[in-house]
């Protein structure tokens, strides 16, 4: 079931955290920053009202799935770049849209769920 692609302002609001994730990774970001992130929750995420169904209830980006290395920082910058190119939410594999619920809990996800698990199962 495919997504649909991200609105202006989604994307304006995943930049800021792709660029705030990046931060963190690379520790070039100051603990005012870190609080204006909202490590404990309140202010990351993306307004979910213009969403109508797969997931009721507010769901934010979790810092506990974030691997700070190397792999997620090349998944953030292509994630980056993908937004100046208009890509942003695509999925690189069937190229349809990722679901928006998945993109607030991994802005950086390459994949769509359907592929991802398929990449996965071929890498066991
Ligand atoms: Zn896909």
């Amino acid at each position: 079931m495919p997504g649909k692609r991200p609105t202006a302002a989604d994307i304006e609001s995943f930049r800021t955290i792709l660029v705030q994730m990046r931060g963190m990774i690379t520790g070039d970001i100051s603990d005012l920053e870190r609080d204006a992130f909202g490590i404990d929750g309140e202010k990351a995420g993306v307004d979910t009202t213009a969403d109508s169904g797969s997931d009721s209830h507010y769901q934010e980006f979790s810092l506990e799935l974030l691997q700070l290395d190397e792999n997620s920082l090349r998944a953030i910058d292509e994630a980056l770049d993908r937004i100046e190119t208009g890509e942003f939410g695509r999925c690189q594999t069937c190229k349809e849209w990722i679901m928006k619920g998945r993109l607030r809990t991994v802005p950086h996800a390459r994949n769509c769920i359907a592929c991802q698990r398929a990449l996965e199962q071929e890498a066991s």
